[in-house]
């Protein structure tokens, strides 16, 4: 018999009546299918939840404590609420609702990748420690994050990379990519998205205010095909979870519109753009979404950022044998980049070998040698080190791979 604040619901985060929060005892509705997991609401969306179920206000914030700083993920760990509401949340059969992890593979190198489970689907996360030299691990390094960044002595590690996936596959067709092969199955929500990073934080057992952590949306997915729900994400984690946007990076495939609506955000993650060659026409091979919005276009959304200052936008390219890593292409792209005149660097990553890719990797002394040409250009320009080749942890690599061969780690 249902007391007169029992929570019932469906599962619209916006409201207790558009939620369908029942305070009166009558409403039975709520379906099996409603999504009552709490992952992913806001503090002032669980504040409203147990506000129309008779509580008090700062239960709310309580509960967003529980569930995005203490990490906790079963209601038995939540000894910050009674008893008694723990019983009631569950008994109308809410859920802290957390993704979590199903699977693990670890590198020789340290980088470990997860399969994480989100509803009936799994999706890679990959946790870098010391990241991979990359532009994106001086993410913010002027900004900082709350409480500092020295190191935790004794634990081998200073600072890590959390690579995030915004989707179930991707829809894009990069023809570099692993991913691509999947095809899109799904949207993630914004709690997937963001409970891939707290699984991962809760797994390494970080502490944040110790640690430097970089995440960089460019896991599975095209983050701005899901732009609703990847832009929730990053404001459950800037302002439930605490991690600074400007050490998030979210990289785009070069979604025109998306670009254009990002610049208009008032905080907002620092942008990649995954570029990987130097005109239209090769681009085209490689990416066909250029020709939807090919590399004039994309440029003068770019230019619509309002850069912070020291900011800068970063052209990720993927070096393909024989196919974007030729001595004009580093020529050609070096004159792009002066013709644009952005704030930008370069990231150079060799292409990681994935089966059925027709593809090959370059040398590490044309990698070099690509990198030498911009840098006399003036270009700033990194190498992004292969992080878990052998795992299928790295850029272009996520498919959901669990070959036995791999090193599971439970
Ligand atoms: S590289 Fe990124 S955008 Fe392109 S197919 Fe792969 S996941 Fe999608």
């Amino acid at each position: 018999m249902p007391s007169k604040h029992q929570i019932e619901t469906d599962p619209n985060p916006a409201g207790p009546e558009a939620a369908g929060l029942d305070t009166s005892g009558q409403s039975a509705v709520a379906s099996a299918a409603a999504d009552r997991r709490l992952f992913g609401r806001t503090a002032a969306e669980l504040a409203e939840l147990l506000v129309a179920a008779g509580e008090k206000p700062y239960r709310g914030r309580q509960l967003a404590e529980a569930l995005y700083r203490q990490r906790c993920n079963d209601w038995a760990s939540m000894t910050t609420l009674p008893v008694a509401l723990r019983q009631r949340l569950a008994d109308a059969g809410w859920t802290p609702g957390r993704p979590e992890i199903a699977e693990s593979f670890r590198s020789v190198d340290g980088t470990e990748r997860y399969l994480i489970q989100t509803g009936e689907n799994t999706v890679e996360t990959v946790w870098m420690p010391e990241g991979d030299g990359g532009a994106e691990d001086s993410a913010g390094s002027d900004a900082g994050q709350a409480g500092g960044e020295s190191a935790e002595a004794g634990d081998g590690w200073k600072r890590a990379t959390i690579c995030v996936s915004s989707q179930v596959g991707c829809a894009v067709n990069c023809q570099f990519c692993l991913t691509a092969k999947l095809g899109l199955q799904r949207n993630l929500t914004a709690g997937e998205i963001a409970g891939q990073v707290v699984a991962v934080l809760e797994r390494q057992g970080v502490v944040l205010n110790r640690k430097r952590i970089n995440l960089v949306f460019m896991g599975m997915g095209e983050p701005f095909l899901n732009y609703e729900n990847f832009m929730a994400a990053v404001r459950l984690l800037r302002d439930e979870v605490g991690i600074a946007t400007q050490r998030m990076t979210v990289s785009t495939s070069g979604i025109v519109p998306a670009i254009r609506r990002f610049a208009a955000e008032e905080d907002r993650p620092r942008l990649a753009i995954s570029l990987n060659a130097p005109n239209d026409a090769i681009r085209e091979s490689v990416m066909p979404i250029n020709r939807k919005w090919p590399i004039g276009e994309l440029m003068e959304a770019v230019r619509t950022i309002p850069f912070r200052q020291r900011e800068k936008v970063t052209f990720e390219y993927v070096l393909l044998d024989g196919v974007t890593n030729r001595r004009e292409d580093a020529r050609e792209l070096a004159a792009l980049v002066a013709r644009h005149q952005l704030p930008c660097m370069v990231n150079l990553i060799a292409w990681n070998p994935g089966p059925g890719i027709a593809y090959s990797s370059p040398s590490a002394e044309s990698v070099l040698a690509f990198q030498q040409q911009l840098l006399q250009a003036g270009i700033q320009t990194y190498i992004r080190r292969p992080r878990g080749r052998d795992i299928y942890a790295a850029c272009g690599q996520l498919k959901r791979t669990t070959e036995p061969e791999l090193v599971r780690l439970g």
